[in-house]
């Protein structure tokens, strides 16, 4: 018995194979193979584990075609954490079948804060370079993902601290996420000064690294361990009591791997769960921002922490109309390096959910993760929509009337 898979044994041997999880599974609707079920690969991992498998390329491909949606754990009535067994499953396969170049990305670059700051600007410049190439189509398609990367990360233009506007109500430590950092820096300024405007102090640490999630997924949990383990002493160093994130990847990873109570927890909150506190009765004055909006669940908001009433609420309080979206909690496909690795299948479940915000005929459609941002703007952009994706905080901010 594996070391990881072992204390799953309990859970993957409650599996009733009623397959109520293949109905909500993303990958298999478009796949339409057992194998690639979430049922599937709790066998998988069963046979992994036991030594009836091997664990060779096959059994790791299979592996990696789950987005870590966690929708067949939220499921299943057997209250299986799919997703759990699957990331277990991914460290075995990773030990087996080790990457020298998968170890150098997650255990050397992006554990760095440094290196990866020094990778991600290298493949700006590349970007340019391969423009011609890209182009004509010439590059592998999950390339263009990203768009042009924004000429500087937003963590030089964020103080170490950030004081509230008037009376703090309370000190927040604020964790920027990869992606808000490289991808979306307007998110982080726009976290940054509505908490501000809200009455927050806002505490960044310099040395903060990776949530850890990508290290997970890819079945280096131990980098991810070191990782989170270095977050958290980064935020007790400065004495704060409570985390907050743009990101739902991130917050529902930190919610996972920083403990939560007694005298050494760090509380962490998804950023809709502390706007939602904040504006509550409160007497600052939102301007109503004359526009019909939709919303996206981002699944590691939905489906790992519960939240989907918080944002709503928030735009239907600043927008001029709030359309709910059909299959507004599916999954957008991107999950993470899923759709690097699957594009042609991150593309075919977008498509399905383009076409669902298409229907609501919105003008913007706003979320709570930024891997979501970038993968709805792909989609749109490769249907000709001209429909924004925004996230909720950049919204709140243009109805507060903040100006960069
Ligand atoms: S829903 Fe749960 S019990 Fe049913 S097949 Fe899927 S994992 Fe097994
Ligand atoms: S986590 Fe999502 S993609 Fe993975 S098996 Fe479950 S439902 Fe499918």
């Amino acid at each position: 018995m594996s070391e990881e898979l072992a204390g799953l044994k309990e859970h993957y041997m409650r599996c009733v194979r009623c397959g109520q999880c293949r109905s909500v599974c993303p990958v298999f609707r478009e796949i339409r193979n057992e194998t690639v079920s979430p049922r599937g690969k709790i066998f998988l991992a069963h046979l992994l584990s036991s030594g009836e498998a091997k664990v060779n390329n096959e059994a790791a491909s299979l592996l990696s075609q789950c987005l870590l949606c966690r929708a067949c754990s939220v499921e299943c009535p057997s209250a299986i954490p799919v997703h759990e067994i699957v990331t277990a499953a991914r460290s075995l396969a990773a030990k087996k079948l080790p990457s020298p170049l998968k170890s150098l990305l997650h255990r050397k670059i992006w554990s760095s804060p440094a290196r990866l700051n020094f990778s991600v600007s290298l493949f700006r410049h590349c970007q340019g370079l391969l423009k011609p190439a890209a182009t004509l189509n010439l590059l592998p398609p999950a390339l263009s993902l990203p768009g042009r990367l924004p000429r500087r990360p937003a963590r030089p233009s964020i103080p170490g601290q950030t004081p509230a506007s008037g009376k703090a109500k309370m000190r927040v430590g604020y964790f920027l996420g990869c992606s808000t950092n490289y991808l979306f820096p307007g998110i982080a300024r726009s976290t940054v000064a509505v908490l501000a405007r809200l009455g927050c102090e806002v505490v960044l640490p310099q040395e903060l690294k990776c949530c850890g999630l990508p290290q997970l997924a890819a079945g280096e949990d131990k980098t991810a361990a070191h990782m989170a383990s270095a977050n958290l002493e980064a935020f007790r160093r400065l004495n704060v009591k409570v985390v907050v994130s743009d990101c739902a990847s991130c917050t529902a990873t930190l919610k996972e791997s920083f403990p939560q109570n007694g005298s050494n927890g760090i509380k962490v909150l998804d950023l809709s769960e502390l706007l939602a506190v904040l504006t509550e009765g409160n007497e600052l004055k939102f301007k109503t921002i004359n526009r019909v909006v939709t919303y996206h669940d981002p699944c590691h908001l939905a489906n790992a922490q519960s939240i989907t009433a918080a944002p709503r609420n928030l735009l239907r309080r600043i927008c001029t109309e709030f359309r709910e979206m059909p299959g507004a909690a599916e999954c957008c496909g991107g999950g993470g390096s899923f759709v690097l690795h699957h594009y042609g299948t991150g593309m075919a479940i977008l498509n399905k959910k383009i076409l669902n915000l298409k229907k609501t005929g919105a003008e913007t459609v706003a979320t709570s993760c930024p891997n979501c941002i970038m993968q709805l703007r792909h989609g749109l952009l490769k249907h000709g929509s001209g429909t924004e994706v925004v996230s909720v905080v950049q919204l709140l901010a243009e109805s507060l009337e903040i100006t960069f």
